[in-house]
């Protein structure tokens, strides 16, 4: 997966699609990180961080009871180990410290179910930044914990009130700010998706999850590649990280969207939001529509444009997941292996574990990438579970 074509395109998907203020923006922004992204330098920090403050590398866990229950080689490449728990902080470290070089003293950002606003308060603290972070007023009320923990973290949460109240209007409420205050704010972006270079960009930041598993799994695969690499899908950033480690492998990569809400299902049309081309959750008057499910982390009615461009091609393929297999894989793991993963990550062991020996042929072996923690989940899961 390299750089996109003339204004950041994927095939016919991404592009630039903002108000003439935010143009220059969004230059500046490019131009900084192309500067960064070959500056030995840069890498350094960025590693080093992620390193001694992050918790990298993540370790990739071979799952040996449940590998024997479903017949295939179940191998998991844990970013729920990492600081925050999740991948979240590989993007806005590196956000962060790009930031700073150019000179912003303040980060701005959108959070649905309030992961991304974490790690965004997060890297603020750690470099001394100002935060604000925009949440629909409907999440706020159902992650009031994440909310103050953006607040102990030193970040200002700003409620949401218009549209549907949820993640699609913070994103909308974030770009506003970032045009008023853009000449000391940074917009930090919590997944691959909106204006270039953010669906690049992000994607190269989240590189480290797939490059990483990649010389994991040679370790212990003797030389090889897995057969198959899967991994969930909200706007597509851990999965876009995890598939730039294996795209030029023999391996077949998949992603797993929530039913209630695949922009790569038959619900999902081509169209225009949030400063990208891509494919979106929308009615027949080009209306978006609301995506549910039990996974607040993947409630985003469109997809990263890599991941639609990557579906054209048919280098990638996409599937769903629904609620009660992915609450049934959830406890599955729990039982099997003593890890308790976050609902989005449970999506995509959700279909491994219903595809092991018909997609899946028995004996295979499988990468999933697990990609948080279930911690923030285990109450909504005890509610459920009953
Ligand atoms: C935010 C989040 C996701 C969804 O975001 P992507 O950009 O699709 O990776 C998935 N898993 C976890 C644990 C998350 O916190």
């Amino acid at each position: 997966m390299g750089p996109p074509g003339p204004d950041g395109r994927f095939g016919s998907f991404g592009g630039r699609y903002v108000p003439e203020s935010l143009v220059p923006a969004c230059e500046e922004l490019a131009a900084a990180f192309e500067a960064a992204w070959s500056d030995a330098g840069f890498h350094e920090e960025l590693d080093t961080i992620l390193r001694v403050y992050g918790g990298r590398p993540t370790p990739v866990t071979p799952c040996r009871r449940l590998s024997e229950q479903l017949g295939v080689r179940l191998l998991l490449k844990r970013e729920d180990l990492a600081h925050t728990g999740s991948h979240k902080l590989n993007n806005v470290v590196g956000q962060a410290l790009l930031a700073r070089r150019m000179g912003k003293r303040r980060l701005v950002a959108e959070t649905g179910a309030g992961q991304h606003g974490v790690a965004t308060a997060t890297a603020a603290a750690l470099f001394g930044m100002d935060c604000t972070v925009y949440m629909g007023e409907v999440d706020v009320e159902r992650q009031a914990l994440n909310v103050f923990r953006m607040q102990l973290l030193g970040a200002e949460v700003r409620t949401v009130s218009s549209g549907s109240r949820t993640l699609k209007d913070a994103v909308n409420e974030a770009m506003r700010d970032w045009v008023a205050t853009v000449g000391h704010s940074h917009y930090c972006l919590g997944s691959v998706m909106g204006p270039h270079p953010y669906p690049w960009m992000v994607r190269e930041l989240q590189r480290v999850v797939g490059e990483e598993a990649r010389a994991q799994c040679r370790e212990l695969l003797d030389g090889a590649d897995p057969d198959w690499v899967v991994a969930c899908v909200g706007g597509g950033s851990n999965a876009a990280g995890t598939f730039a480690g294996f795209v030029d492998t023999e391996a077949y990569l998949v992603g797993v969207e929530a039913a209630g809400g695949a922009a790569m299902g038959a619900g999902g049309v081509p169209g225009v939001l949030h400063g990208m081309a891509s494919r979106l959750l929308q009615d027949e008057q080009g209306q978006i529509l609301e995506a549910k499910s039990i996974s607040a982390g993947l409630d985003y009615p469109g997809i990263g444009p890599e991941h639609a461009h990557l579906a054209e091609l048919g280098r990638a393929r996409y599937e769903q997941a629904h609620d009660a297999e992915v609450l049934a894989a959830f406890e599955l793991l729990a039982r099997t292996e003593g890890i308790i993963a976050a609902f989005e990550p449970a999506h995509a062991l959700a279909w491994v574990v219903r595809e092991a020996g018909r997609t899946v042929p028995l004996g295979s072996t499988v990468l999933v990438t697990l990609s948080g923690r279930g911690d923030k989940d285990v109450a909504q899961a005890r509610e459920l579970l009953g």
